[in-house]
């Protein structure tokens, strides 16, 4: 299903779903410590999101099993909270959340290093991720394409200003968003400018570049879900939710 232009009651909606997005991720990244494990971590994003009054979107989607993803240094994306899965100081910890309210979607992430960073380059891989993600957001408009978007993303990712040349992993791209998790269309890391399907004043979308230290391969673990790097190396993934307005955009998923 292509993405609709919402109405002002679904827009509504839509902004206080994803204050509560914003929330909750603010307050798992505060609380998020090493020694913890991802399941914990997914316990507290599950209660503060109970007391706001939202339902997570992502428990039970396709299956999935918890109501947050939680991925580690080579997982990019999709991990499953475990138990048994402990955060270490100097970690990559992405936290990717959805939340439902009256019936309308919101998608964001963040990655963060847990304590300090082990490396300067995990420093630089997230602040690259993050900016890609930014200068995504800033070409929009009415009338945009998703070409004008993923060249932006992408031009930050393999710039020298910014370390120089990350993984950007292509199975996985943004997309349109608000009724459905996932809605038409698919809103990729790269392209070319003033390609791809255009995208109107009223559409929400996700931008959500998911970079690497190393290969833009991945593939699916055997617990069916998580996404890891091919090579091992370490990820980073940003996500937020924008409403494309007439003359740039509104992020619906920041407080
Ligand atoms: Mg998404």
């Amino acid at each position: 299903m292509n993405t609709r232009i919402k109405t002002t009651a679904e827009l509504a909606a839509m902004r206080e779903s994803g204050r509560m997005l914003a929330t909750v991720l603010q307050a798992a990244r505060k609380q998020t410590v090493a020694g913890m494990s991802t399941k914990d971590i997914a316990l507290i994003t599950a209660s503060e999101l109970q007391a706001l009054g939202g339902k997570p979107a992502f428990l039970g989607y396709q299956g999935f099993p918890d109501v947050i993803c939680i991925s580690v240094n080579q997982e990019v994306v999709h991990g499953i909270p475990r138990a048994d899965k402990i955060i270490k100081s100097g970690d990559i910890v992405s936290l990717d959340f959805g939340v439902t309210y009256q019936g309308m979607i919101t998608d964001g992430a963040i990655s963060m290093i847990v304590d300090k960073p082990r490396e300067q380059r995990h420093t630089e891989l997230v602040r690259a991720t993050e900016a890609s993600m930014y200068e995504g957001i800033a070409v929009l408009h009415d009338k945009v394409r998703t070409g004008d978007i993923g060249a932006a993303v992408q031009a930050v990712l393999e710039s020298p200003k910014y370390g120089g040349k990350y993984g950007i992993v292509r199975d996985l791209v943004g997309h349109g968003v608000g009724h459905e998790l996932h809605e038409d269309p698919n809103v990729p890391n790269y392209g070319r400018p003033n390609t791809g399907p255009w995208l109107s004043a009223g559409m929400t979308i996700c931008i959500e570049p998911m970079a690497t230290l190393g290969t833009e391969r991945v593939y699916v673990a055997p617990d069916g879900w998580t996404i890891m790097t091919v090579d091992g190396s370490w990820a980073a993934h940003f996500e937020h939710t924008i409403l494309i307005t007439e003359a740039g955009s509104e992020i619906i998923t920041e407080l």
